[in-house]
């Protein structure tokens, strides 16, 4: 498409390499840059096009390889993102140095070249300055080509105040003081050929802690100054995980050395910088005495994910941003895979599953993608961080590697990498790698679930010695236009018959197969370790003697398949509410935390969908099923027990207290409560976020102020945005209104205001007050929050269910698009749909 196309850059000229001076200043939220960037002219060319976005140009001219200077007119195109540098003869192909100076703002949109203020350990706020340039925003702090594969190398100069910290991807070569000035100039090293979407910047009042080596390379946390107390955890897991990667993909870390840094305003998690990682606050900086498992965890999960980028993204980069998921399926696999090594007793793969059935949930929609999509503008490449992306991706990568093999499939990616360092590559190249090093048709197989949106549901029946395997399309709402689809699924097969279990593993390509056992079958399981993106439905006779011997015969992930599919396929209307309601109730003696998960799940959604008579009887149903389970592990730590058994206590008391809503439990947790506040040691710390949601749920305007205190004197990060998304679980309307309230004006941090709203829509008493107030401030909330964040911010609506509301809903998004996630907006409201058809189905539920 013509116009589309007008946002790529024209091949005649590639950089080879920048250098690149700032001067930020702190005090006008601007800054002056000059840059040299040595290019190649592959055609004679009167025009120089690169990116360039809110900066202004000073003057740009060209030096020839034999020094000769031109001078050129240079032409914004903001609506492309574009500079023009136009000349007035013709410039040879060969060698040339593009000099350029500019000035551009720090803005506050938490993207680009942008500020951040925080209240420092005197009181006063201080200033700082951070860059976030993916997808495509290096080109609001300096003029680019902005793409992914037009790699260059980077030598970048920063001249800060002498007191403030300045830090970019390489190390220093030197610092000196400006003479006359209070100011330094810091002059980093060549960075290894990269795309300027990992370059960075970061100035500001920062400590570090010692630096402990990996390989050759020094490794330090840095954060503002009073927190390096919290950076220990991450140093840990910081220098384990980088020393798996290096043994895994048998390349040693390619940075000259790694800086972790906390920010405290950040629009994503992290950002995968090459040396100079950026992260939240709350995915870095923890408390390792005091904070929960699960928190340790997401900081062990963000710290590995970011290390495995600087292999898997940073070293081979995905070619254009339809190929996003070679980085991000390949860092949340990696993850999974250096956490596991890291902690076993965690079973992180485990706890995977949860991911892998947040995919599940979207990609059952009719408004799901495949993996790899078109991407030509802006925006759309935006559109790509999803769970599609990265959840959807890492969950085939493991089906894969389970096919394949560990050491196989490692093998292949060893080659993948070795083939492409320094360079681009796009997905068939991945396949070429496999392919070559495996020798199994890993490209057929894959193609199937990268370009192709969706999952099979798996059919299973048996007659006698026969198993019959089918598959179709999974749909929530079934839709006729969808035909016979196929994918090459993995099918990890364990089946019972009186002479024993085989266990077997096959390739499922056309609609059916049919399958021969020597005795007859008396149960299967076809979906053996839970890795398969796929779900099941079994006969009723196969299904019948999965239930009764659960425990035993299933491992736990096989557990968790069991019921997820289950409540899928009850949303989807093909099994019975009654059905799937009866399947939890046998599950009382359930002790693992992620089956516990998707139970506890469904019983939330179940308690916005339901009417209020509904939810009454739900309740009565549910104190029946946490309750044995609570007497079971009780109040306190049992000696002996495993970190996973004091989440899954939190957990259930969690669940008991709000969903469940028993009363016994709300009281008991406001005792314990009002005793952790006198002396912390007196709770286990897995049991604290269970204490805060029940009080929120129960609480007052006493309470609210108190946890508004809590939150504005945290001594932790996990601390603060505990009690900060506690405030969206009050149900008082008048507290509903002073947390809405809090999303504008300013008292809460813009990176985690939407994310305050998106918690108000799923609260059955909040919802309705705050979709009004949410409509009545959106031009405000576009204004205000990072762009990233509106699309996830909208996700609430899936809490909106009547058929009102989603008529109002529609309607609303139909004259208010949001550009930079129209295709997650079109899941959520589908999602929306999907419960609204339910309440109606459900309505004579009693
Ligand atoms: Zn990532």
């Amino acid at each position: 498409m013509a116009e589309a196309k007008l946002h790529r850059l024209p091949t005649s000229v590639a950089p080879a390499r920048y250098a690149i001076r700032l001067t930020p200043d702190l005090k006008t939220w601007t800054f002056a840059g000059e840059e040299s960037v040595t290019i190649q002219i592959h055609r004679p060319v009167r025009e120089i096009v690169l990116n360039a976005a809110e900066l202004e140009i000073q003057s740009a001219c060209l030096k020839d390889a034999h020094g000769k200077a031109q001078n050129c007119r240079v032409i914004l195109d903001g609506d492309n993102e574009q500079a023009r540098f136009s000349f007035p003869s013709e410039l040879p192909p060969g060698p040339a140095e593009l000099n350029v100076k500019f000035t551009g703002i720090l803005n506050d949109k938490l993207h680009g070249f942008y500020r951040s203020t925080y209240k420092g350990a005197d009181g006063q706020d201080k200033p700082l300055a951070s860059t976030q340039f993916e997808s495509t925003d290096a080109r609001r702090a300096f003029p680019c080509w902005d793409e992914p594969a037009l790699k260059a190398v980077y030598q970048v100069t920063l001249v800060v105040d002498e007191k403030l910290t300045a830090l970019s991807n390489a190390g220093v070569v030197r610092e000196t003081v400006v003479p006359g000035t209070d100011k330094k100039e810091v002059v980093f090293a060549d960075t290894m050929k990269m795309s300027t979407y990992l370059v960075a910047f970061i100035v500001g009042e920062f400590e570090a802690t010692e630096a402990v080596m990996v390989g050759k390379a020094p490794l330090r946390v840095w954060a503002v100054p009073g927190k390096k107390r919290l950076a220990n955890f991450a140093v840990d897991i910081g220098k384990a995980s980088l020393e798996h990667f290096s043994a895994y993909y048998d390349i040693a870390y390619p940075g000259d050395k790694l800086d972790l840094i906390a920010i405290p305003d950040f629009a994503s998690g992290a950002m995968e910088n090459l040396g100079a990682i950026t992260f939240r606050e709350t995915a870095l900086l923890v408390d390792g005495e005091t904070a929960t498992r699960a928190e340790l965890e997401r900081v062990a999960d963000v710290v590995a994910h970011e290390n495995a980028h600087m292999w898997f993204g940073d070293l081979v980069t995905m070619r254009w941003w339809n190929g996003l998921w070679l980085n991000e399926a390949f860092a949340t696999f990696m993850e999974m895979l250096a956490v596991d090594a890291w902690k076993p007793a965690w079973r992180r793969w485990d706890s995977f599953t949860v991911s892998r059935a947040a995919a599940m949930q979207v990609d059952g929609l009719k408004s799901t993608r495949p993996i790899e999509f078109p991407v030509e503008k802006p925006e759309e490449a935006a559109g790509m961080f999803d769970v599609l992306t990265y959840e959807k991706g890492a969950s085939v990568l493991r089906m894969l590697e389970q096919y394949l093999g560990a050491e196989a499939f490692r093998d292949g990616i060893r080659l993948y990498l070795k083939r492409h360092e320094y360079g681009n590559a796009e997905t068939t190249d991945l396949w070429d790698a496999l392919e070559d090093s495996t020798k199994q048709p890993v490209r057929a197989l894959m193609d199937t679930w990268i370009f192709q949106p969706g999952y099979p549901l798996i059919g299973v029946a048996k007659a006698g010695k026969t198993l019959r395997l089918s598959q179709q399309i999974f749909r929530y709402i079934q839709d006729a236009t969808d035909g016979a689809r196929k994918w090459h699924v993995p099918i990890f097969l364990r089946v019972g018959t009186k002479s024993g279990v085989t266990n077997q593993t096959l390739l499922l390509t056309d609609q059916e197969q049919r399958m021969e056992f020597t005795d007859d079958i008396d149960w299967a399981v076809v979906n053996a370790g839970g890795h398969g993106f796929y779900r099941v439905r079994y006969s009723a006779d196969l299904a019948a003697s999965l239930q009764v011997g659960r425990q035993k015969t299933l491992s736990a992930v096989e557990r968790f398949s069991l019921l997820n599919d289950l409540w899928a396929t009850t949303l989807a209307g093909l099994t019975s509410l009654s059905d799937y309601l009866g399947a939890i109730e046998l599950m009382r003696d359930e002790n693992d935390v992620n089956v516990w998960t998707t139970v506890i799940g469904s019983c939330h959604q179940l308690g916005r969908i339901l009417n209020d008579g509904q939810c009454a009887g739900l309740e009565t149903r549910l104190r029946a099923l946490f309750s044995p389970a609570v007497e079971r592990l009780g109040w306190t730590v049992q000696s002996g027990e495993s970190e996973l058994q004091s989440q899954l206590r939190g957990d259930l008391i969690g669940a008991l207290g709000t969903v469940a809503n028993d009363p016994a439990t709300q009281e008991r947790a406001r005792e314990s409560f009002a005793a952790y506040r006198n002396n912390p040691d007196s709770v286990d710390r897995n049991l604290i976020p269970a204490l805060v949601s029940i009080v929120a749920h129960t609480g007052g305007a006493a309470d609210y102020e108190k946890f508004v205190g809590q939150f504005k004197h945290a001594q932790t990060p996990q601390e603060e945005t505990r009690y900060l998304f506690a405030l969206a679980s009050f149900r008082d309307p008048q507290l509903i209104e002073r947390t809405l309230a809090l999303t504008i004006n300013g008292e809460v941090r813009t990176q985690n205001s939407p994310y305050l709203m998106r918690a108000m829509f799923l609260n059955r008493q909040a919802r309705a007050r705050a979709w009004s107030f949410m409509k009545s401030n959106w031009q405000d909330m576009l204004r205000q929050y990072p762009d990233n964040a509106i699309p996830r911010m909208c996700e609430g609506i899936v809490g909106l269910v009547s058929a009102e509301f989603e008529a109002d809903v529609s309607q609303f998004f139909g004259d208010h698009p949001v550009k930079q996630g129209s295709k997650q907006m079109a899941q959520h409201l589908e999602r929306l749909r999907i419960a609204v058809a339910c309440q109606q189905r459900w309505e004579s539920f009693s």
